[in-house]
């Protein structure tokens, strides 16, 4: 077991685990002094959260110190990781170990506790399946201020399994041991182009049955629709050698890139973050997209959080608001969501959605769970395969409509289609049909065990009343 805080790390200061148990112990007397009655809410730097409304007043819990990987494994193929480490720095002291978690999302900042709590995904998940699988066991701060270990088959494995799709509603995890699985240097890329969305579903089902498609190995899979007649499957194979390496973190951008010469190499790391320096397209408002600005914008901020930061600025003072009713534009609803149809539906989605809301381009990310059990409180169906559609922008709303308009459009439809939505945006759901979809008897057995005095907002209040943290 190598002890790396440091390896490829940022931390200044290797915590180790001595350190990590000071600071277990240090949250718990803060979390036991902050007065009962109040909100309370976690002190971190990022987030990629999208639910901008004010909230209550809260109190902000000092969580800097869980930000560090604490321990590589590369026998074992395992790490013991900081619950609000980000993806960035633990994917930087995986991968100084040839090593990598099983599932890596796109943007740098999501921590491991938010992907695991707010259900990741990438292009690994049609074989690894989500985060919170490769998850072994997890040490949590639970809502009644009780530290506790929770894994499979233990005391609290109810907490384990219920963790996922809990938004720090339960508790919130300060480390997490994972599984991690090897690299090459190089990533093997080939972009696939469909005319149909039935065509792309198809081949979709069939890389999940084959595991390859036209000889390439399916390491990786994603897609990136542009429109109905114009859609990609951008399948990933692990490569020793590269013939050549593409680098989107300067001129040249990488969803632009998918259009253009059907095979590409990058390195591993670069093929980790080839969605973050663009935000997938969504760097596109900021200028960021034309050649000039894009050479005098510092490389190093070209990343989604320092969007993210930008936008939400814009939401705290309703800047861009503002300035469509001045120029006499309709008002615009933001349509954030990632949702998760079944393959045999997803064609059906995507005609839906082009007629409906018409927005591109939409990410398409299909996955399968790993195991063979469902996760309590996002209730997918083991074996089957499902594409995550992902899609991130604003919709000029219809006379007289009000904000949810579409919104609520697409959740109605994703219920139609036997699908799921992801909970880290805006949602519009009774509290009725919110808990048929999000297993309400069981989370109420959970809040019930963990957090009995309700300290924590429960899932419904953050995710829909509250719209906010
Ligand atoms: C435009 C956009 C695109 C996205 N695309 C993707 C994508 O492609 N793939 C993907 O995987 N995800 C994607 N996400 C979603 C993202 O993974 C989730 O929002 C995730 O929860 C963010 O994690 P975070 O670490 O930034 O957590 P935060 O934003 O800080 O927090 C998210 C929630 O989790 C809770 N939380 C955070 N840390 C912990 C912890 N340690 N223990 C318990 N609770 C905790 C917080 O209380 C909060 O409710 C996207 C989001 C946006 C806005």
């Amino acid at each position: 077991m190598t002890d790396i805080a440091g390896a490829g790390n940022r931390s200044t200061s290797p915590p180790g685990l001595a350190a990590h148990r000071a600071a277990v112990a240090r949250l718990e007397r803060d979390y036991a002094a902050i007065p009962p009655g109040q909100r309370v809410r976690l002190a971190k730097r990022t987030s990629n959260l999208f639910r901008f409304a004010g909230g209550a007043p809260s109190a902000g819990l000092d969580v800097s110190a869980f930000g560090h990987v604490l321990r590589v494994d590369p026998a074992s193929r395992t790490a013991v990781v900081g619950g609000m480490t980000t993806y960035e720095d633990l994917a930087d002291a995986t991968l100084a170990h040839g090593l990598m978690p099983l599932v890596v999302p796109q943007l740098k900042t999501i921590t491991l506790g938010g992907a695991v709590t707010g259900l990741g995904i990438e292009s690994t998940s049609l074989r690894n399946g989500m985060p919170h699988e490769s998850v072994t066991e997890m040490e949590i701060l639970t809502g009644d201020g009780r530290v506790v270990t929770a894994a499979e088959g233990g005391e609290h494995a109810a907490l384990y399994r219920g963790f996922p799709n809990s938004y720090g509603t339960l508790g919130y995890a300060l480390s997490l041991t994972i599984e991690l699985e090897p690299v090459t240097p190089y990533v093997h890329l080939r972009h696939f182009r469909f005319d149909t969305p039935d065509a792309c579903m198809a081949a979709v089902a069939q890389i999940a049955r084959d595991g390859s498609y036209h000889g390439h190995r399916a390491d990786f899979v994603d897609g990136t629709a542009f429109g109905l007649d114009e859609m990609y499957l951008t399948v990933g194979a692990f490569s020793e050698v590269a013939p050549w390496r593409s680098d989107y973190t300067r001129e040249r951008i990488y969803y632009q890139s998918i259009r253009g010469p059907q095979e590409d190499f990058l390195t591993i790391r670069d093929y980790l973050w080839r969605w973050d320096t663009d935000w997938f397209w969504c760097s596109r408002p900021f200028g960021v997209q034309n050649p000039v600005i894009r050479r005098a914008w510092p490389r190093r901020y070209r990343r989604s959080d320092t969007y993210r930061r930008l936008v939400a600025l814009d939401r705290r003072y309703r800047l861009s608001a503002v300035l469509n009713a001045r120029r006499g534009r309709p008002p615009q609803e933001d349509v954030i969501q990632d949702v998760e149809i079944p393959v045999e539906r997803g064609a059906e989605f995507l005609r839906w959605f082009s007629g409906q809301v018409g927005m591109s381009p939409v990410w398409m990310c299909p996955l399968r769970l790993r195991g063979d059990r469902t996760w309590p409180l996002y209730p997918l169906r083991p074996g089957q395969v499902y594409v995550n559609f992902g899609f991130w922008g604003t919709v000029a709303l219809p006379p007289g409509a009000a904000n949810g308009y579409y919104n609520r459009k697409i959740e109605d439809q994703v219920t139609a289609l036997g699908g799921h939505k992801g909970l880290y945006s805006t949602s519009f759901y009774s509290e009725e049909e919110f808990w048929a979809l999000y297993n309400g008897p069981d989370y109420d057995k959970l809040k019930r065990e963990y957090d009995s005095g309700g300290r924590l907002a429960s899932l419904y209040d953050k995710c829909v009343t509250f719209n906010n943290g």
